[in-house]
């Protein structure tokens, strides 16, 4: 391998590029390389081949992207079997050559192929470079280079098949939880410091699976096959059936990510219930993909009643950036401004500054992931009323929610 091929290669693997990059990269190299007039990147579908990545330039009418043509018409098969060689210098030195018609329609003179496999060894296209003109001072070197261009270009192909497989997996699992709704929501008090009674309660959900993964991963994977609306909704509306069997003066939150509120889907979804008692809470885990339509929705539902919280403050996802943006209802502090706030001054004046700062909008503040006595005394202290965390109550089912009300029940448990 000359020095030119080993850094076009090394650059090829290491600038960042993505897999239709680095083929079109690794074709257009090959192809000059080796000069000749097209070089494409093939995949067999059934009897059919189609070209997925082309470079031809000059000759775009002839052969483009997403084309096909039968595999007996072209020369794939027979270099698969051994009939003819991966690198045909001059067409007229091979008989079966002359019988194809592709050979004489073109005109096909020189042509190199390499065949491109899947990781279980099967044969997944073909890597191939043909030109009009015989080109016989081309010899095995540059068969060689043109193989490890065709490496590079299969171990794209496999990092991008892996990922359609993943994609396709993830689809399937979203799907049929959505089919059986095989999940539970459980539900966490919101005390009231002062008054030792949950305020509101949190819905979470827990999808039933084996292995058990958290909520966020269900629909981190759902936001990445475009699943994520369809399962927050789905579990938005089991989720506010709660306010059937909580007292009137309780309210419920309910999590959705910034692309569904956008979505605009979330009025109808609170149409029918008493939207004075639904919380939205909005975190940002993943960056609202349209600012405007995200400020539009939450306009509309906040018309109707429906509060707006920011999930995770200070977390570094909900910045102050986004709370001043929407001025919410309330602000949650997030667990990792909370734990051990009692014996942290970084942490209790951080949080010092957002109580300060949400008493100015007139926002409540909600801290969350409260595991100890003290960690609960230090908030009140610092003049949050409403918290929520193990040391309060754990998620837990409806039942357990509604009986915080049944005298003689819940009113001891904190
Ligand atoms: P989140 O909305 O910030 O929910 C709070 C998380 O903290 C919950 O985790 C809750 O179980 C946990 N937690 C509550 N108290 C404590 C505590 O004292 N200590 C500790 N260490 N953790 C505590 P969970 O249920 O695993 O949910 C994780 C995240 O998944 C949620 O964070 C939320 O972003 C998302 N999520 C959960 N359920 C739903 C849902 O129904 N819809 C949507 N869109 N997201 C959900
Ligand atoms: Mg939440
Ligand atoms: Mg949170």
């Amino acid at each position: 391998m000359t020095d030119k091929t080993a850094r076009l290669m090394g650059e090829t693997m290491t600038r960042g590029m993505t897999t239709d990059e680095t083929i079109n990269t690794a074709l257009e190299f090959v192809r000059s390389h080796l000069g000749m007039e097209v070089a494409y990147l093939s995949e067999f579908i059934g009897d059919d081949l189609a070209f997925r990545a082309v470079s031809a330039p000059g000759l775009e009418q002839m052969i483009s992207v997403g084309d096909t043509m039968p595999l007996d018409a072209v020369y794939c098969r027979h270099i698969l079997a051994g009939r003819l060689p991966e690198l045909i210098p001059d067409t007229k030195d091979e008989a079966l050559c002359q019988d194809i018609d592709l050979t004489h329609a073109i005109p096909i003179r020189s042509h190199a192929s390499i065949p491109i496999r899947r990781r279980d060894g099967s044969i997944y296209g073909m890597f191939c470079c043909l030109s009009r003109t015989a080109r016989t001072d081309l010899n095995t070197r540059d068969l060689d280079v043109m193989r490890a261009f065709a490496a590079i270009s299969a171990e794209q192909v496999n990092a991008r098949l892996m990922v359609e497989t993943e994609q396709s997996d993830i689809r399937t699992r979203i799907q049929d939880m959505l089919d059986t709704q095989e999940f539970d929501v459980v539900y966490q008090p919101i005390m009231d410091a002062q008054q030792k009674l949950p305020k509101g309660f949190e819905a979470l959900c827990r999808f039933q699976s084996d292995p058990y993964r958290a909520p966020n991963l269900w629909f981190d994977e759902a936001r990445l096959v475009g699943m994520q609306i369809a399962l927050e909704v789905c579990v938005i509306e089991r989720a506010l059936q709660a306010l059937n069997h909580l007292p009137a003066s309780v309210y419920l939150s309910v999590n959705a990510s910034p692309d569904t509120v956008a979505s605009g889907v979330l009025a109808d979804v609170f149409a029918d219930w008493p939207t004075e008692r639904v919380v939205l809470e909005v975190t940002e885990h993943t960056k609202a993909t349209d600012d405007d339509a995200l400020e539009k929705a939450l306009q509309k539902l906040r018309f109707t009643g429906v509060r707006l919280a920011i999930d995770d403050a200070g977390a570094g996802y909900s910045g102050l950036q986004q709370i001043v943006r929407l001025l919410p209802d309330i602000i949650k502090l997030d667990i990792s401004l909370t734990t051990r706030i009692d014996q942290d001054v970084v942490r209790r004046s951080l949080s010092a500054a957002l109580v300060s700062f949400a008493r100015e909008i007139g926002a409540d503040i909600v801290a969350e992931g409260i595991e100890t006595g003290d960690e609960l005394l230090t908030l009140a202290g610092l003049g949050v009323p409403l918290a929520q965390g193990y040391f309060l109550g754990r998620p837990d089912s409806l039942d357990a929610a509604a009986a915080w009300f049944t005298p003689g029940q819940g009113e001891n448990r904190a």
